[in-house]
């Protein structure tokens, strides 16, 4: 979806419903079930018609709001034009999940196309002047949260290029929807370009048992080792092979390479000529004028700040590897890119006695999926309950019903392990919008986690644990925002760079050791994580967090980068390679091509400084909760109704000043990416 009207595929909500289909019943055409598109099963024909009428439904409410007579109402104004934002949702989101996650080929090229077109409909309706004359002429609404909405509302509309000619308009659509099937396209060959790297058995020394009882060699003794998550990290971390190393580095960081070139290089073009057209220097000055940030100036004066607090102590990490890897192999001077999360490893396991995969029998999938459900719940006074006997999109989708008391607030989906041709990243999907009284919000997470089959535990790293909680932290705000009066006013239609910040602040709760036993124990013997291998892996979870930053902030820079420079003159290897060279000691591996499958250059365009500011805002919510009692305290309550609740009825900025009772300011992060430094960890102290 575009930048400028809501609806980016990490912001949404969704709904189930008990409503009693409020949409006009002449409206209503039959739908086997109108809230869930996956509902007429994988034939393609099916979804087109599902989608079809929520687009009419929208076009109905369009033509209410501009067909009112009289003096302008919330009733003949907001709500229809709300209406319609609720019926595009639908056909835009659920169009979004089934191009991502589709059962069948078919079912996914019909979905991406129909994404394509419910969007074109988006931005018809942020172009169309007579909605927009009728919304100006409301009066300002004596609710602050719905005065809010009309007055945001409003804004995107200018900033979308309402009040120019028809000509202009007509160009400003056409660019808009070249940039939609340019990013859908972007991100499909992502999904679809699946590598596999090809390798003899003895070369899978250091990986764990379950990962080669996986991985069986054939006949001729070759193992062949694929780009996704469960296959690929597990043996860049452990695996002692080089050759094994740089081959998946290589692999993973040429999907979609050369593929994705000419796509790019369109997107960005298109992009550009979007933003000149508007009145914009560049698409980041665009992309940042409804944001928090506001200006890609004041974005680099608070990057500027957060590169000066990371960068000495993520250089003094690096040189403490460096020193380490020398030690072992007394010939290596300097630390490849692709042999980075090795050594990191190695380190871990040398200065703070904890080895990965130590921790992993803790982290069954099953066992986790019910703590990070527990932990929420009790966090946020809620309960998620499974709820049997849903038809889904595929048969390993687990659905929850999340309840306030005995009220329902909404439903979620979790789809968490790889299939093929499914999306092979990690986030969070709006299905449904909520409306206060009359729709609940639904949501899914779109993982790849291991597991899910029957003979494999699915064991999961620490690092994926976290993962799994961050996402949820996204669900949360989608469905405990997805109860205010209009379907506009939910959580993920706040700023866009707000939106990783509650999901940031969750990963924080698994750093506790009472939180994480609740349900870290030994999938065989029952035992419960120890306390000692605990404090052993959050001071080496510790480690590396300022570089870490510094790789964040590389990421910002290609994202801001490739979209401040004109894109016919920019070489995307030489510009990926000096945003590398600025925020990374280690070496560059030749033949890494990774802006090719950074689908964030379609999803946040320039705006991958999201993450890094958000950090910020969720370590200094974090800082607030009381760490002896980090669930059972005041804190959770205070966060859910002033930060969650909210949704987008008021400013984001405001949001984080209601909880904080200041502005925010770096003072927790940078005790946060310090902690290693205050606290050395020897053996004897690792052990307390
Ligand atoms: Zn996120």
């Amino acid at each position: 979806m575009s930048a400028r009207f809501p609806a980016l595929r990490w912001l949404l909500p969704a709904v189930s419903l008990w409503v009693p289909a409020l949409a006009c019943a002449a409206l209503a055409r039959a739908l086997p079930d109108e809230l869930h598109a996956w509902a007429g099963g994988d034939d393609p024909a099916m979804l087109a018609g599902w989608v079809q009428e929520h687009m009419r439904r929208a076009d109905a409410a369009i033509a209410r709001l501009t067909g009112a007579k009289g003096p302008r109402t919330l009733d003949n104004t907001l709500r229809p034009y709300d209406d319609a934002i609720n019926e595009l949702t639908f056909a835009v989101q659920q169009s979004q999940v089934l191009y991502g996650v589709g059962a069948t080929k078919e079912l996914r090229d019909k979905a991406q196309a129909l994404t394509q077109t419910a969007n074109a409909a988006l931005t018809e309706l942020s172009l169309n002047q007579a909605v927009y004359r009728g919304l100006s002429g409301l009066p300002a609404p004596a609710d602050a949260g719905t005065r809010h909405y009309l007055e945001h509302t409003l804004l995107e509309y200018r900033l979308a290029g309402v009040d120019k000619d028809d000509a202009t308009r007509a160009r400003i659509k056409a660019l808009q929807d070249q940039i939609t099937q340019l990013g859908l396209a972007f991100e499909r060959a992502v999904h679809d370009d699946v590598r596999t790297v090809v390798i003899e058995r003895a070369q899978l020394d250091g990986l764990p048992p379950d990962y080669l009882a996986a991985h069986p060699a054939d006949a001729q003794g070759h193992v062949k080792i694929t780009t996704d998550p469960p296959d690929a990290w597990p043996a860049q971390k452990f695996g002692n092979n080089a050759e094994l190393r740089q081959k998946l580095y290589l692999a993973v960081n040429s999907v979609a390479y050369p593929a994705n070139t000419a796509t790019l290089r369109a997107l960005l073009q298109a992009r550009a000529d979007l933003a000149q057209l508007l009145g914009y220097r560049s698409w980041a000055d665009f992309a940042m004028a409804d944001q928090m940030i506001g200006s890609p100036a004041r974005l680099a004066a608070y990057l500027a700040k957060v590169d000066a607090a990371s960068r000495d102590p993520g250089a003094r990490e690096d040189a403490a590897l460096v020193a380490f890897a020398h030690e072992r192999d007394p010939a290596l001077t300097r630390i490849s890119a692709a042999d980075l999360r090795y050594w990191q490893e190695q380190y871990r396991r040398a200065k703070f006695s904890f080895d990965s995969q130590s921790v992993r029998p803790y982290f069954p999938y099953a066992a986790v999926e019910r703590g990070v459900i527990a932990t929420a719940a009790r966090l946020f006074h809620i309960d998620i309950r499974p709820v049997a006997g849903v038809r889904t999109w595929h048969p390993s989708v687990t659905t929850y019903d999340v309840y306030d008391g005995g009220t329902r607030l909404g439903r979620i989906y979790l789809d968490m392990h790889p299939r093929e041709g499914k999306d092979k990243w990690f986030s969070t999907q709006l299905l449904t919008a909520g409306i206060g009284g009359r729709q609940l919000p639904e949501g899914a997470l779109v993982c790849n986690f291991p597991g899910g089959n029957g003979a494999d535990p699915g064991l999961l790293q620490y690092s994926d644990v976290v993962i799994f909680l961050h996402e949820f932290g996204h669900l949360m705000h989608h469905v405990i925002g997805g109860q205010n009066r209009y379907a506009g006013e939910g959580g993920f239609n706040v700023e866009g760079d707000f939106v990783e910040a509650p999901s940031q602040m969750l990963e924080e709760f698994f750093h506790d050791y009472g939180v994480l036993t609740s349900f870290a124990h030994h999938y065989q013997s029952g035992a419960v994580l120890p306390q000692e291998l605990y404090a052993r892996m959050t001071r080496a979870d510790a480690y590396g967090r300022a570089s870490g930053q510094q790789r964040q902030l590389m990421y910002t820079a290609i994202s801001l980068d490739f979209h401040s420079q004109p894109p016919q003159q920019l070489d995307f290897d030489s510009a990926y390679q000096k945003a590398f060279a600025r925020y990374n000691t280690v070496a560059f591996a030749p033949g890494d091509h990774l802006w090719a499958s950074f689908t964030h250059l379609n999803g946040y365009s320039s705006n991958y400084y999201t993450y890094v500011i958000d950090k910020i805002i969720a370590l200094d919510f974090f800082a607030q909760f009381d760490g002896r009692d980090l669930l059972g305290g005041p804190a959770g309550m205070r966060y859910r109704h002033t930060v969650l609740a909210p949704g987008a009825t008021a400013p984001a900025a405001q949001l984080v000043r209601d909880f904080l009772g200041r502005e925010p300011n770096l003072d927790a992060y940078k005790r946060w990416m310090l902690a290693e430094f205050e606290a050395p960890a020897t053996a004897s102290s690792a052990a307390r």
